[in-house]
């Protein structure tokens, strides 16, 4: 039989629930193979509800073994059940006690969905439909309870028990070798925010003080041994709580606050209510094994985790349509944090190239979605970098619209109007609408409508009249499903610049509402005329990205040169190289593609030069300014019939034009920029290190004498994860002598550091060059490769499939093949990484001729496979579309 398509879930029939639950009270006697839930619910027909409704809960491969009702045994024709679900057909009156008890196997629960057991510890992932492989329920996040949990399990497997809220006893049970704990979580939730642990984790303690001089236990729970490795993500916790006070006036409203640290996990993290649950990337760190984009990550994984507690948790959303209402809010708000916290700048520059590296190829290919969607099939697949990624963009241009302080009293009213609730993406605004008296009705479109707008730029200088006039208008190219789309309210940014560099002030202008720095495009065209304008300026247009758009403006290079230099901005200064370097790397690419040697021009080569020597440019900003765009930046500029190989080799003649040109700089900016004494993952010294590395990046292939060994050296004395890493994917990517040694050096010291081997992985997983494809078969069978640990697939597969472009879509398809192959096997056990894994194809159309059927036949034949899962069936479905 072939996979059945799930059934399309619409936003437009959304039906209130005619049943709510009030209590639960759920006992878990855990057992590795045969866990015993019983649940008794508190549930109560809703007013306007007919007596006699049945009551229909959901359930996933579960097992009932006895179900009461008020007490009594139900009898056989008072209700049906199957492993999906269970019906009451006509409960007696309007509230009832029901007492349902199942049977499930943690052990044998490989798609890490419901309760789970890794390495001997158990644990849960709830979010998004998880809890009904734990219970019948009313599983949807309108569905608000209040959780008693008790916890059963032997003492000397589980010493801790673990679930969310706060401890109200615990204790041995009588004549047996077992124990149990029960916790009270006195706010109603959603069951996707439930979470149980249990295991033999230690311990790592600490304490916070809320403002309200409330002391609240923090602890994270560990394996043992990595205790040490924690010190790093207690204090982003701590600063995270008091960001959150000062910043939002939210205070923390439990006794204890857990987090949870295992190493099989679908997520990144998981925000369930007092008990996080975390993939221990995002928390374990220290310099031998975490990087400095490690300690980064695991800063602003904590703070979005924690700070879900309001936004999310206190309110949650109505149904999963509104996931962004949680997601894209709490990734604004981590945003804000690590600006904070780190650079605003490098920040912003960070995200952004986040953005258009996973977002715009998303809202550019068959996946394309609104943020908030309108139709599913499997919600799991719905967890995208446009939801979390654009709809920060979208919460973000909320702010610059508004302003900081309607921003702020928007928000506010939210935080009051909406606690306790499972609301909605229109009473969000509504609350911003009531406080700033304006009309959102057009910014509401953000939600509604996929795709990236393209923000098209004409300007003239008339310098009889002394004025600049700019003509800008938007469109959103066709993506699926949708043919047509309405103007955008699009806030840009933007700053003239005179010919010292300093923002000009037009005595007036017409045709737009300019608000301070922001031009507000709400017409599909705008004619706008600046006058008092008493020299040709240089137009800086979304300056800090102030949109999720992308702009087609004809630049003449001494403009960008202009900009690249002087730009008051620093993003748009980034931008300017960026644009330079792109512009000169889609040229070469052109050319090689021509069959043509074509050489980088001089003015841009030299633009990296005058970057590198600029004596006032932050670190850190230098380094990502020297950053050249990546392969798969290009191709998406490229956009139709992308040949991979030749953007690969445009890419490193430019490098090599650079690193030649400016060899001594670089050698000397290595080693100025590398850090002394002990490591600091601070911002600072992060930005430091990058730069060192970044000119390292350039040395190697300078062609001059030491540069092999300069590189070699680098690699065998750092001292630092940052830099070992560093020298280590240059000597395997740019295949330099001593690559071998390297990857063994690093595997005899690391092998026993599951965090540090995933990089040893994902280095040769994402090498150039024909070898790659062999490599990576025979580190299938490497005894550190498990292809049941969903960081060491992703290492392996998702960064060969996401980051080796030419590998991935060789000419002979082998590639494609080796992806596909996985993708059905790891199906079969873990849909979510699988399907994830399959999204790696989604701009699969762009590439040229050959490697477009390539793909497709590929694709086609996962396609037929009959048995994939609901997951990889949706994706497989919309990729061919
Ligand atoms: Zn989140």
């Amino acid at each position: 039989m072939r996979s059945e398509t799930a059934p399309a879930i619409r936003l437009e029939d959304y039906q209130p629930p005619v049943y709510r639950i009030e209590k639960v009270h759920l006992t878990v006697k855990l057992d590795p193979a045969e866990t015993e839930v019983v649940a008794t619910l508190s549930v109560a027909r809703q007013a306007d509800v007919q007596a006699g409704t049945p009551l229909v809960l959901d359930g996933d491969e579960l097992s009932l073994r006895e179900l009461k009702l008020n007490g009594e045994v139900l009898p056989d024709d008072g209700y049906t059940v199957s492993p999906g679900k269970l019906e009451i057909h006509a409960p007696p009156s309007k509230s009832f006690d029901l007492k349902i008890t199942t049977q499930i196997n943690p052990e044998a629960n490989t798609k890490l969905m419901g309760l789970y057991r890794s390495s001997g510890t158990y644990c849960t992932q709830c979010e998004a439909e998880g809890f009904r492989r734990i219970t019948y329920f009313l599983d949807r996040p309108d569905v608000l309870a209040i959780y008693t949990t008790r916890v059963e399990a032997p003492k000397t497997d589980c010493p801790v028990l673990l679930a969310n809220g706060n401890l109200m006893e615990k204790g041995d049970i009588d004549g047996t070798d077992r124990h149990y704990a029960l916790w009270h979580d006195p706010h109603p939730k959603p069951a996707y925010l439930f979470a149980l642990v249990a295991g033999n984790l230690a311990q790592v303690p600490n304490r916070f003080t809320t403002a309200s001089d409330k002391k609240v236990d923090l602890n994270i729970y560990v394996e043992h041994g990595n205790e040490g490795l924690c010190s790093w993500a207690m204090d982003s916790l701590k600063r995270s709580m008091k960001w959150d006070e000062d910043v939002f006036g939210r205070e923390y409203d439990l006794d204890v606050f857990n987090i949870v640290a295992v190493s099989d996990f679908n997520m990144g993290a998981m925000e369930n209510k007092g008990l996080n649950i975390f993939n221990d990337k995002y928390v374990l760190a220290d310099p031998e094994t975490a990087t400095d984009q490690d300690y980064a990550n695991i800063e602003a994984v904590i703070a979005h985790e924690y700070f879900h507690n309001w936004t999310g948790n206190r309110i949650t959303c109505r149904d999963w349509f509104q996931l962004c209402l949680k997601e894209g809010l709490t990734v604004f708000r981590d945003q804000e944090f690590t600006s904070d916290m780190r650079s605003r700048p490098v920040k912003r520059i960070t995200d952004v190239r986040l953005l258009k590296t996973h977002q715009f190829p998303e809202d550019a290919g068959p996946l394309a979605h609104p943020v908030r969607p309108r139709v599913y099939h499997e919600i799991n697949n719905f967890y995208t970098a446009t939801v979390y990624e654009k709809g920060a963009e979208v919460v973000r241009m909320l702010k610059t619209v508004l302003g900081d302080e309607g921003f702020h009293r928007g928000l506010d009213l939210y935080f009051d109007r909406h606690d306790g609730e499972a609301t909605t993406i229109e009473a969000f605004l509504t609350c911003f609408e009531d406080t700033n008296g304006t009309d959102l009705s057009q910014f509401a479109l953000w939600y509604e409508q996929a795709g990236t707008p393209v923000v098209s730029v004409a300007s003239a200088y008339d310098a009889d009249r002394q004025t600049y006039s700019l003509s800008l208008s938007q469109e959103i190219p066709p993506v699926p499903g949708q043919r047509s789309s309405k103007p955008a309210v699009i806030p840009l940014r933007f700053g003239l610049l005179g010919p010292d560099g300093k923002d000009m002030h037009a005595t007036s202008a017409s045709g737009i509402n300019i608000s301070g720095d922001v031009l507000l495009m709400e017409k599909s065209r705008h004619e706008i005329t600046f006058s008092g304008v008493s020299s040709q300026p240089v137009l800086s247009l979304l300056r800090a990205f102030s949109a999720p758009v992308r702009i087609d403006q004809k630049f003449a290079t001494a403009d960008l040169q202009f900009l690249a230099a002087r730009d008051n901005d620093p993003f748009n200064r980034w931008q300017a190289v960026q644009s330079l370097a792109m512009q000169e790397l889609v040229r070469l690419t052109g050319t090689i593609r021509h069959g043509e040697l074509g050489a980088p021009a001089d003015g841009v080569v030299s633009v990296f030069g005058a970057v590198l020597n600029d004596q006032n440019l932050d670190p850190a900003l230098k380094a990502l300014a020297l950053t050249l765009p990546s392969e798969a930046d290009i191709a998406q500029e490229i956009g139709k019939n992308v040949d991979p190989d030749a953007i690969l080799a445009a890419r490193k003649q430019l490098r090599q034009a650079i690193a030649r040109q400016f060899h001594g700089a670089l050698r000397a900016a290595a080693l100025e920029f590398a850090p002394r004494g002990d490591y600091s993952p601070d911002a600072e010294t992060a930005g430091k290190r990058a730069l060192s590395n970044r000119a390292a990046y350039y040395y190697a292939v300078s062609n001059t004498e030491d540069a092999a060994q300069f590189t070699w050296d680098r690699f065998s004395s750092a001292d630092n994860m940052t830099d070992r890493l560093a020298g280590l994917m240059l000597l395997v990517h740019d295949h330099m002598p001593g690559e071998t040694a390297a990857l063994d050096l690093y595997l005899s010291r690391h092998e026993k550091t599951s965090l540090a081997m995933d990089k040893w992985f994902m280095v040769q997983a994402t090498a150039p060059g024909d070898g790659t494809l062999a490599t990576i078969k025979s580190l299938f069978s490497h005894p550190l490769y498990d292809a049941t640990n969903p960081n060491r697939v992703r290492a392996l597969l998702q960064s060969f499939a996401t980051g080796n472009a030419t590998q991935f879509a060789r000419p002979d398809g082998a590639g494609f093949e080796l992806v596909a192959e996985s993708v059905l096997e790891i199906d079969k056990r873990n849909p979510q990484v699988a399907s994830r894994l399959l999204t790696s194809f989604r701009s699969w159309r762009a590439l040229d001729a050959n490697r477009c059927a390539l793909a497709e036949s590929t694709l086609m034949k996962i396609s037929s496979c009959e048995d994939l899962s609901r997951d990889s069936r949706d994706i497989i479905d919309r990729t061919l579309q």
